[in-house]
């Protein structure tokens, strides 16, 4: 069947039209207006004017997982045709591209998840729960050298905490910050790399199979400043070694969203970090390693420090 001449014109003029509008309210909404917007084929590309916190945005129509300055970061909710969810809008604008007030001294709560009679995963002998302390105790003497105040959630490896003491002791002491430092192990070898996670905004699934929205929850109040403390951590995370000449790239399986006791109940901005698969061999020579334990643990506290504006990086 053949369409009038002037159908065709028609529809190819709207095409246009609906091409040029895409993403145009995002852009403005998320305070950058003049950036500049390439969508094709449901790629969504937005590239903020010079001077902008964050310069590219990458989005995928339908889907939940973008780029955000080449860093992989879920979308609390899949990118529309026409624009991002209000959510996602209004969480990224808050928390990467708004200023920040910025703090200087922290009171912060860093979790080596597991201990005492939970191990947590394990390759051999080498436990996790050993391995997220060890990381856990740089952090905490690196951001004191700075001035700032870091409790850990366990003492030592013998010292058995539930899910519950680590969160009422995260509202007992008033913290800026909560970060729960964590293993990942998988069936696959293959699987690599680093995962921040953060409570999904209320009404929003989790990015793991079968996390349907829960809530309201203590942590749901604090979903902005997670996702600007889970960016900046996570990006650190990923920037390469520059005194590690040799040092291979590290995997960005990016910053998600899970319904996690200690993301659901801390009353304050709290992410977990799975700082690499103990199952992957490349993953586990770089957790098992002191030096680079060290390395993992001054990545983390640059990206706190960033995150609340404590220092001035890039
Ligand atoms: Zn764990």
């Amino acid at each position: 069947m053949q369409f009038p001449l002037q159908m065709c014109c028609l529809s190819a003029l709207l095409l246009i039209l609906g091409c040029n509008s895409a993403y145009r309210t995002t852009a403005r909404e998320l305070g950058i207006p003049h950036a500049e917007r390439t969508v094709e084929e449901g790629k969504v590309r937005l590239v903020a004017p010079a001077g902008s916190p964050v310069q590219t945005f990458e989005f995928t129509v339908g889907q939940r997982p973008a780029f955000i300055d080449g860093i992989s970061y879920y979308l609390n909710r899949p990118a529309g045709t026409r624009d991002l969810s209000r959510d996602d809008i209004r969480i990224l604008r808050a928390a990467l591209l708004a200023p920040v007030v910025s703090k200087q001294t922290l009171n912060l709560l860093i979790d080596p998840g597991h201990g005492g009679t939970d191990s947590g995963c394990r390759k051999g002998d080498v436990h996790e729960q050993k391995i997220t302390l060890a990381i856990a105790r740089e952090v905490q003497a690196i951001l004191k050298a700075k001035g700032h105040n870091v409790n850990l959630t366990r003492p030592n490896e013998k010292t058995t905490r539930t899910l519950d003491e680590r969160t009422q002791l995260g509202a007992s002491l008033k913290i800026d910050a909560f970060v729960s430092i964590h293993v990942n192990a998988s069936a696959n070898p293959e699987a690599k790399g680093v995962e921040t996670y953060t409570l999904p905004a209320f009404g929003c699934e989790g990015t793991l199979p079968n996390s349907p929205a829960r809530g309201p929850l203590a942590g749901h109040a604090h979903v902005v400043a997670s996702t600007r403390l889970a960016y900046y951590v996570h990006q650190a995370l990923l920037a390469k070694d520059e005194t590690t000449p040799d040092a291979t790239t590290i995997a960005d399986r990016g910053v998600r969203h899970a319904h996690f006791k200690v993301l659901r109940d801390t009353p304050a901005p709290a992410i977990l970090i799975e700082t690499g698969f103990i199952t992957n061999a490349e993953d586990f020579a770089r957790i098992t390693d002191v030096a680079q334990q060290k390395q993992i643990a001054n990545q983390i506290a640059e990206g706190i420090l960033k995150a609340f504006g404590s220092v001035t990086t890039k």
